[in-house]
């Protein structure tokens, strides 16, 4: 992707790590300068010396997202800085894998919280500079699970259907701010997210290969490259789309 964004700006949540780190890493390759945030300050540290190797410059906030509050300070410290806001990447998540009728609410809750409602913040309060400059980026990151059926994984499917609707409908009504907002939704990739789970006997990473048609598990650039494309010039006639990254597993019957 060519190196011609210098004095953009990219804000990406759960940029310390995994797919968030690595389109972090992709938009600072091409020239944005960088924002992040995530709730450890040590990785984010790493990640932000990592992204400073492009001579991009990069700051970051350690703050939880599904909290309104520090969403806000940390959006408004990042237009402070920067004066703009580009393109933001809504990214950060978690999963839970538990039969439906051992949720408690709160951890129904506490998936929505981070996966759903951390979307709506960062799409309302960078959205809201982003109309005043009239243009930019959203790319919110689902899971190809906001349409296909895993047990266990309620929570989690319901908040990736539902980024998927606040996508279509922030395209719709920002179109006039020229405001294009795309969905990734990606397969099993490898990252923390997963491997944790696999540590726990609760994923068999056998079985995770064999659900795409492609018989691998994805690494993160093959996710962060879709976001470069979306984020760059050259996607300036799509918006409202979920993009499906997954090996081939939603075509497996
Ligand atoms: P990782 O666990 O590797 O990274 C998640 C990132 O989100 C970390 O930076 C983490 O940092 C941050 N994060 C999590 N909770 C919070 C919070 N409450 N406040 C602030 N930051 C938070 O996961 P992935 O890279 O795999 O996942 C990234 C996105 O991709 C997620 O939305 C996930 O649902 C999606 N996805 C992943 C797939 C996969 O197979 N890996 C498949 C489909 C979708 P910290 O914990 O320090 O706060």
């Amino acid at each position: 992707m060519e190196d011609n964004y210098r004095g953009s700006v990219a804000l990406i949540t759960g940029g310390s790590r995994g797919i968030g780190f690595a389109s972090a890493k992709a938009l600072a390759e091409m020239g944005f300068d960088i924002a992040l945030c995530s709730r450890n300050r040590k990785e984010l540290e790493k990640a932000s010396e990592e992204i400073k190797k492009e001579n991009v410059n990069c700051l970051f906030q350690p703050i939880d997202v599904s909290r309104e509050p520090e969403v806000i300070t940390f959006v408004e410290s990042v237009y402070d800085a920067y004066k703009r806001i580009d393109v933001l990447v809504n990214n950060a998540g978690i999963q839970l894998n538990k039969p439906f009728l051992e949720l408690s609410s709160t951890e129904w809750h506490s998936v929505l919280a981070i996966n759903l409602d951390s979307y709506f913040y960062f799409c309302k309060y960078v959205g809201k500079h982003m109309t005043e400059q009239k243009g930019g980026k959203i790319i919110n990151i689902s899971s190809v699970l906001s349409k296909f059926a895993l047990p266990g994984r309620a929570p989690y499917s319901v908040s990736k259907a539902g980024i998927e609707a606040l996508t279509r409908i922030l395209a719709s009504e920002w179109a006039k701010y020229s405001i294009l907002v795309n969905a990734i939704a990606p397969g099993h990739v490898d990252t923390e997210l997963v491997r944790s789970d696999i540590k726990r006997g609760l994923l068999d990473e056998k079985i995770m290969q064999e659900r795409g048609v492609l018989g691998r598990i994805g690494v993160i650039d093959e996710i962060s490259s879709v976001v470069a494309f979306l984020a760059s010039r050259k996607a300036s006639y799509i918006t409202g789309q979920t993009f499906v990254v997954d090996g081939g597993f939603s075509i497996k019957k």
